[in-house]
This record gives C-alpha cells, sequence and structure tokens, in this order.
C-alpha cells in the first residue's frame, strides 16, 4: 500500500526490526570450507583438557551436545562426531560477507556478534515483510550458509522470532500475535532473566511468559526491586524500546603527520594537534557520523609511541570540542620524554551515525540548562 494513506501512516508509527541468526555458524564455515563435513556432527570448540563446545552443528545436537558444555562430555556424547579448533579469522572475515548483504537492504545495520544482527526496517521500502524474505534469501545464496530470521516489532521480539525459525526458517510476529506468541515460552527466554531469576520465578509458581505477565506489578516490585521489576512487565508483555544502532565497518579514522625534524615547542604541537582535530571533524560531519572517543598518539625522538585513549563525555563531530579533548590527552596523559616529538596522531574511535545521536543533545535550553 502507497505512503500517504491512512493504512500507510500507521504501518509507520509501528517499528519493525529484523534479527538475523546464522545457524551453528562456526561448525557451518567449516563445512562452507570442507564439504565433506557436510552431514555429519561437526563440533567447534577447545579441544584441551579443559576445552568447551562453541558451536554444534545440527547432527551433532542430536546426540545432545551443547554450546559451552564441556568438550569432554561432547566427546563422550558423540564419539562419532568431528571435533575442530575454531579459526576465528575466517569467521570474521565470513560476518564481514553476512554484514555486506546486509548492508545492501539497511543502512540501519547492528551486529550485535559475529554470527548475528539487527537490522531497523521500519521506514523499508519496499514493507518489511518482502524485504525480511529477500534477506532470508540472499544471505544464504551470496554465502552459501544458513540463516534464520525473525521480524517483529522490536529486538526483544526479533530476537525471539529468530530463535522460533530455527533451523533456516523466517517468522514474523505481527502485533496482535505477540500475547499468542509469548505465553507459552519459558520465562528463561527473555532478556535478563538468568537461571537465578528463572527459579526464583519458579519457586513463586511462574514459569512461563504467561505466568509472568499475569503476576501483579507490586509483586514483581517486591521480588526483584524497581528496575528489575519494571523491566520483567515490560518484557513479559512484549515491550522494548531500545534502539538498532548501527555501527560502519571504519569504526576509527585518524590522522597522523612524521614532522621533517624532531618538534619540541609545545605551542606548534598544540596547533598541528588542533589543526588533526579540525580535519578529522570535517571528514565526520560529510559522512554523517559521531565519534565516542579521542586517541592521541605520539612518537618520540627515540622511536618509543605513546598512545592513549579518552572517551568523549557524548558523541560529537565538533572541532573545538576533538580538539580540547586531544590537547587534554597530552597534557595530562602523555609522560614528559624531555625530547622531541617526531610523530603526532589524531584518531577518532566508536563512529556511530549522527541520527542515532542521543536525545540528550536534543533536549530544550532550560532542560539542558546546568543548575
Ligand atoms: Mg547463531
Amino acid at each position: 500500500m502507497p505512503r500517504g494513506t491512512a493504512r500507510g501512516y500507521d504501518l509507520r508509527m509501528q517499528r519493525w526490526i529484523l534479527h538475523v541468526d546464522m545457524d551453528a555458524f562456526f561448525a557451518a564455515v567449516e563445512r562452507l570450507d570442507d564439504p565433506s563435513l557436510v552431514g555429519r556432527p561437526v563440533i567447534v570448540g577447545g579441544l584441551g583438557p579443559r576445552g568447551v563446545v562453541s558451536t554444534a552443528s545440527y547432527e551433532a545436537r542430536a546426540f545432545g551436545v551443547r554450546s559451552a558444555q564441556p568438550m569432554a562430555q561432547a566427546r563422550r556424547l558423540c564419539p562419532q562426531g568431528v571435533f575442530l579448533a575454531p579459526r576465528h579469522e575466517r569467521y570474521e572475515v565470513v560476518s564481514r560477507q553476512v554484514r555486506a548483504v546486509l548492508a545492501r537492504f539497511s543502512q540501519l545495520v547492528e551486529p550485535v556478534s559475529v554470527d548475528e544482527a539487527f537490522v531497523d526496517l521500519t521506514d523499508a521500502d519496499p514493507p518489511p515483510e518482502r524485504l525480511a524474505m529477500a534477506i532470508h534469501k540472499a544471505v544464504p545464496r551470496e554465502t552459501g550458509l544458513s540463516c534464520s530470521v525473525g521480524l517483529a516489532g522490536n529486538r526483544l521480539l526479533a530476537k525471539l522470532a529468530s530463535e522460533a525459525a530455527k533451523p533456516g526458517g523466517l517468522r514474523v510476529i505481527h502485533p496482535e500475535e505477540v500475547g499468542g506468541f509469548l505465553d507459552p515460552l519459558a520465562v528463561e527466554r527473555l532478556w535478563g532473566v538468568g537461571p537465578k531469576t528463572a527459579q526464583r520465578l519458579s519457586d513463586r509458581g511462574v514459569r512461563t511468559i504467561g505466568d509472568l505477565r499475569a503476576v501483579d506489578p507490586s509483586l514483581l516490585h517486591a521480588w526483584f526491586g524497581a528496575a528489575q521489576g519494571a523491566t520483567l512487565w515490560r518484557h513479559a508483555r512484549g515491550l522494548d524500546d531500545s534502539p538498532v544502532v548501527p555501527v560502519r565497518e571504519a569504526k576509527s579514522i585518524s590522522q597522523e603527520a612524521t614532522f621533517p625534524e624532531d618538534i619540541e615547542d609545545r605551542a606548534i604541537l598544540a596547533d598541528e594537534l588542533r589543526r588533526m582535530a579540525t580535519g578529522l571533524a570535517r571528514r565526520l560531519s560529510e559522512e554523517g557520523l559521531l565519534a565516542r572517543a579521542v586517541r592521541l598518539k605520539v612518537r618520540w625522538a627515540d622511536f618509543a609511541t605513546q598512545t592513549r585513549q579518552v572517551k568523549l563525555p557524548e558523541p560529537t563531530d565538533d572541532p573545538s570540542l576533538i580538539g580540547d579533548e586531544a590537547l587534554s590527552l597530552w597534557e595530562r596523559r602523555v609522560a614528559e620524554g624531555g625530547q622531541g616529538v617526531r610523530l603526532l596522531g589524531v584518531g577518532l574511535d566508536g563512529l556511530i551515525e549522527a541520527s542515532f545521536r542521543p536525545l540528550s543533545l536534543f533536549c530544550s535550553e532550560d532542560e539542558c540548562a546546568a543548575p
């Protein structure tokens, strides 16, 4: 339905978040690289005496092998298994391929681990369900690996949807289906409900999310305190407004200069830091990014190198703020070497999209006013 109609307007109010989870990722990559492993129980993890299972293929899971299980136990359960040590660099390469596929569908991709990502499809065109189907087909087609996809109104539900779709499926949870979907699930499936919380709930007869939804909020408050009680109340209703925070592939940018001769004059060095900060800030604003941390690199005349980093109070692309932080790093954190500087560099880290500037930067004058 075209935008601008009454229904289109309602659809824009509804957020649509997609969660992609690669199936048995490490084991699947090992199979991709060695097709003789296809159809066999593949177990990837630490092979030493105290190793644990990172990933088990579905064939291995049929024997009871699970992630985080001691490897010795996995070997007993599945003696015919193929046991492999993880190759993290290779998995990282494949993970980047997956992210590249996702990036073609949306700019709002947040990788949450090597084999999982959230994608915000709220403003997607074509509609989110069609895009979800396209992504569900494109990832296996372009990487040779199976993935599970969940689509729902927020991150909490999208992740539960992809779990329900495993392995290899696509599950959409429409707003009117949320209660029916959540009710039969065990409370442990909710974020923030670990074994201890689950035990305390179970002691009070609360085992499913449906049970949890029926608990009066004042009881949740009494049992778990205000913060956790409120979170449990919201999550039991499938409520979650946490944003998808996209991270660019290039999470940092930097600039450095090697001087023709070593420099001892502090004023020249300060000018140089300011100049680099201004150049980097311009690059940020050109690309619509904000930095969350500033890094200073100093190489002394004797080639010793120091690197110091500071987190910014708020993400920024302001050249004078960045310059101030670089200068204060220099003044507070860089040892006086009693020698000249051969190389000076400024870097910006933790880059995020400027559209995700925290709300505090948007508050009105009086809300922001210092006391
Ligand atoms: Mg996975």
